[in-house]
């Protein structure tokens, strides 16, 4: 039974693939559409595959925003590829755990020689060692953990935060929620996050990083760890990390850098330049499960000092020694949840398949696309760029000359209903930012399969969406 449906699945999945484009991109059903049509409890009797298969193409499939159509441009990527799909069926079937090298060894020794490839591939000092986690928030939560357990010579982790109620977090207006979010899970609290001023191109000014830290000193807190984004999720900024790794080496805080998005392209020698102070940096995230074609989740967490995170989380109830502990890596000791998926299979699967060459001509690829759509932009009368393009992003909007004397307020809602009418098409899908209280339409171009006449058809869509907006 199982051969003769999965044969059936593998169909479903093929002409998936093909045929991604011919969805809506974002899912156009209503609230509760779903929830409506999936039955009130559990079925007392089994039933078959084939008819869960037939619900899932009927119910589920019109409620999936397909975020491997070519056409999606929102948030950032997510994507999967042809590798990581395989692999992730292998793993499925393997079913295993890998939270000690016991459990599995290959997991942990395939997850240790990936994670050394793409430490060495992006350039990272080869006396880093590397890890995957299910998410960067799961990662930058890891890192400031870490962090206070190294501060308070793992006291807090002992007896609680006694003596050390008084730590600061610091990171630009800039970056992502997770930080916030790691801050309050971490017992730090939310009003010791000190959100940081950021200059024109919405980078960390690093000059005011100093004067604050040189405050809270004087205020009798304990300066603990900056975070510095390498592409910030708004608009890519790119924090100066030379300048604040010199901040933080001077006042022996952690740095912790948040690459999520834009370390992928890290394997391109031409962007290693934003790497310049890692030295001198603690730990970095980057996720293969937004811009390097592995399926969600595969997070990829370096870190200089590895003692320091086994010791922040290791622990060794009875019922999980080994004969091993002490030889080996036990990748539970190295982050916050127990159990591991099998993660490395489908990293290894994408890296090979795609050879540094193949990874680095896709990259490049979608910044050329980018690029061309940033000359339109900035050749148009009709729209301008937010900011400067960084990388595969352009922050752009719509102004066109008949309404050059509109308030801000309604070019903002024009520019809100451009966004709308674009997403409700099923065309593709945009989503937005705030620059300098402007409204702002965000394009991310970076699906594993998205090609120039994509990106033409949609600009071409957009520029006509627009102009029938006007009166
Ligand atoms: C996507 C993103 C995150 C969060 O990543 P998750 O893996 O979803 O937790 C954090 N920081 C930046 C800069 C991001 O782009």
């Amino acid at each position: 039974m199982f051969r003769e449906t999965a044969h059936q699945f593998v169909d479903w999945m093929a002409d998936y693939m093909e045929n991604v484009e011919q969805y809506p991109v974002k899912s156009q059903v209503a609230p509760k559409d779903i929830y409506n049509q999936i039955e009130n409890a559990i079925p007392y009797e089994g039933e078959s595959l084939e008819a869960i298969f037939d619900d899932f193409k009927k119910i589920i499939v019109p409620g999936i925003t397909h975020w491997q159509s070519p056409n999606f441009f929102a948030y950032f990527q997510a994507n999967t590829s042809t590798p990581s799909i395989l692999a992730e069926m292998l793993t499925a079937t393997l079913g295993i755990q890998g939270m000690k090298w016991d459990t599995s060894p290959a997991s942990t020794e395939l997850e240790e020689k990936v994670m050394e490839w793409l430490r060495d591939a992006i350039t990272l000092p080869s006396n880093w060692s590397g890890v995957i986690q299910d998410s960067a928030s799961t990662a930058t939560l890891a890192s400031i953990i870490t962090a206070r357990e190294q501060k308070s010579k793992f006291e807090v982790n002992k007896k609680g935060f006694k003596g050390y109620t008084n730590f600061r977090v610091y990171c630009s207006e800039e970056t992502h929620s997770s930080i916030e979010k790691a801050v309050k899970i971490a017992g730090i609290g939310k009003e010791n996050l000190v959100k940081v001023p950021t200059d024109a191109t919405l980078a960390m000014d690093a000059e005011v990083l100093a004067t604050y830290i040189n405050r809270d000193l004087a205020n009798g807190h304990i300066p603990l760890c900056v975070i510095a984004a390498i592409g910030t999720t708004g608009s890519m900024a790119m924090d100066p990390l030379a300048t604040i790794a010199e901040i933080t080496k001077k006042h022996k805080l952690w740095l912790h850098v948040d690459a999520a998005y834009a370390g992928a392209a890290f394997l391109l020698p031409e962007y290693q330049y934003l790497m310049k102070g890692i030295t001198d940096a603690d730990s970095l995230v980057f996720n293969p499960h937004k811009w390097l074609f592995t399926n969600f989740d595969c997070t990829a967490y370096f870190i200089k000092d590895k003692d320091a995170l086994v010791n922040t989380f290791s622990i060794l109830p009875e019922y999980l020694k080994t004969k091993t502990d002490g030889l080996v890596a036990n990748h539970c000791d190295w982050g916050i949840p127990l159990g591991r998926r099998f993660r490395s299979l489908k990293l290894w699967f994408v890296l090979r398949h795609y050879g540094l060459k193949g990874l680095q001509e896709k990259l490049r690829y979608h910044i050329k696309l980018t690029k061309w759509l940033e000359a339109e932009i900035t050749n148009s009368n009709e729209f301008e760029l937010a900011v400067p393009r960084s990388m595969n992003l352009v922050c752009f909007y719509y102004k066109p000359p008949i309404l050059e004397h509109m308030p801000l307020e309604a070019h903002n809602r024009l520019n809100e209903k451009l966004l709308n009418a674009l997403n409700r098409s099923g065309n593709m899908y945009l989503t937005h930012t705030k620059i300098e209280k402007r409204f702002v339409l965000r394009m991310s171009i970076g699906q594993t399969n998205v090609a120039e006449s994509h990106i033409q058809d949609a600009w071409s869509f957009i520029k006509k969406t627009a102009k029938d907006l006007l009166p």
